[in-house]
């Protein structure tokens, strides 16, 4: 049997005319035509004013905390239940991170415990929309109002995705995307902040420039980093949105189908197909074992591998994380449903390449395994 591998992307849309126009013409950096072209076009379509390109998520979240000034002595309340990449970026900027459990159904932040997390010291709110469903962000959006705090959305897997109709990306001070290749849009590496804000816009861009100034370059009154993004990854970028509608779609068939092929299989619980404010788009198809199953992921993922299925295990929870807990941070905090989907979920391969008769082979594969 041939492999199947966890993510396959497509990239046969335009990519390749932009990707040669940019050799062609010359522009390879990030002084590039494509990078404005990228950012103008993806902020419009997630109903931003501004988009600022970086060079992937992770620096995105590192630059939102940076330029919102957050930094020692505040808190920000995030989920439990996410990229380490989140609590890095609290963490690098002297702030303190802390975790909400997980909503056992979506597996997004449990929004009732995040109230009593708020002390005096909170300034944000990091909300990050997981594996496909979004964040509830009605309540959310009051309490960041009712105690006057920001919220910073992490909608790196929320491409396309709407929340009550309005775009993921639009919520709160400045949300950030990211562009890997398993993401609904891919520039290879690659991120982007979006927000409404011409002055937090202004610090972001300065701050992913190294600080340059534009009347004495060299001269820094600020550190920032140098996390630009090249025209050529924005040449993907704009190819890829392009195709951004097809692309959920896509990503929906493949979920919708998963779920028909699985549902009979008692001890698998499957992502959940919409909520009231939304439809699944499947950024991943994951699965938890129900407690029945006496194996975790790992002994699952490692019974798929032996058919050449490709698997990725869950989030670690952020609590959990050695180097956290070796730095003193989250002593006795407990988040019971995270810890628990940490260790019994994973997801199967749900790529934007992936054929039906490879979907076919994984659901049957799955189905002798468990049966
Ligand atoms: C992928 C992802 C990131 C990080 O993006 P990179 O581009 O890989 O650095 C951040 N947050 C979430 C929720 C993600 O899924």
């Amino acid at each position: 049997m041939k492999p199947i591998p966890v993510n396959e992307i497509l990239l046969d849309g335009n990519e390749k005319k932009y990707l040669l126009e940019c050799i062609e013409t010359g522009w390879i950096s990030s002084e590039g035509p494509f990078v404005k072209q990228f950012e103008e076009q993806f902020a419009a379509r997630v109903g931003r004013r501004y988009g600022i390109a970086v060079s992937n998520g992770s620096v995105a979240l590192d630059t939102a905390i940076a330029a919102l000034g957050i930094g020692a002595g505040s808190e920000v309340i995030l989920p439990t239940f996410t990229i380490i990449s989140c609590a890095a970026a609290i963490v690098r900027a002297g702030a303190i991170p802390v975790v909400v459990d997980s909503e056992p159904h979506t597996w997004n932040m449990n929004i009732s415990q995040i109230e009593e997390k708020i002390t005096p010291r909170t300034k944000a709110i990091m909300v990050v929309h997981i594996y496909g469903l979004p964040v509830d962000m009605a309540p959310i959006l009051a309490l960041a109002s009712k105690y006057g705090l920001q919220i910073i959305e992490d909608a790196a897997e929320m491409h396309g995705q709407t929340y009550k109709g309005v775009p993921c990306g639009s919520f709160g001070a400045i949300s950030t995307f990211s562009f890997y290749p398993n993401k609904h849009v891919t520039t290879g590496e690659g991120g982007m902040l979006v927000t409404d804000d011409e002055e937090l816009a202004a610090r972001c861009r300065s701050l992913r420039n190294l600080c340059f100034q534009p009347q004495k370059r060299f001269v820094h009154e600020e550190l920032g980093w140098n996390f630009r993004m090249t025209n050529l990854q924005a040449a993907l970028g704009v190819a890829q949105l392009e195709r951004l509608a097809e692309f959920v779609a896509r990503k929906r068939s493949i979920g919708q189908r998963y779920t028909e092929l699985l549902k009979d299989i008692s001890c698998l619980d499957l992502p959940i197909a919409k909520t009231d404010y939304a439809e699944n788009i499947y950024w991943v198809y994951g699965v938890v074992l129900k407690d029945e199953v006496s194996f975790d992921a790992e002994e699952a993922m490692q019974r798929l591998a032996t058919y050449k299925i490709g698997t990725r295990p869950f989030f670690w929870c952020t609590h959990e994380q050695p180097v956290f807990q070796k730095m003193g941070l989250f002593n006795n905090v407990y988040c019971p449903v995270a810890e628990r989907i940490a260790r019994r979920g994973f997801y199967i391969p749900s790529g934007m390449a992936i054929k039906s008769e490879q979907i076919e082979q994984v659901a049957i594969t799955i189905g002798e395994i468990f049966s």
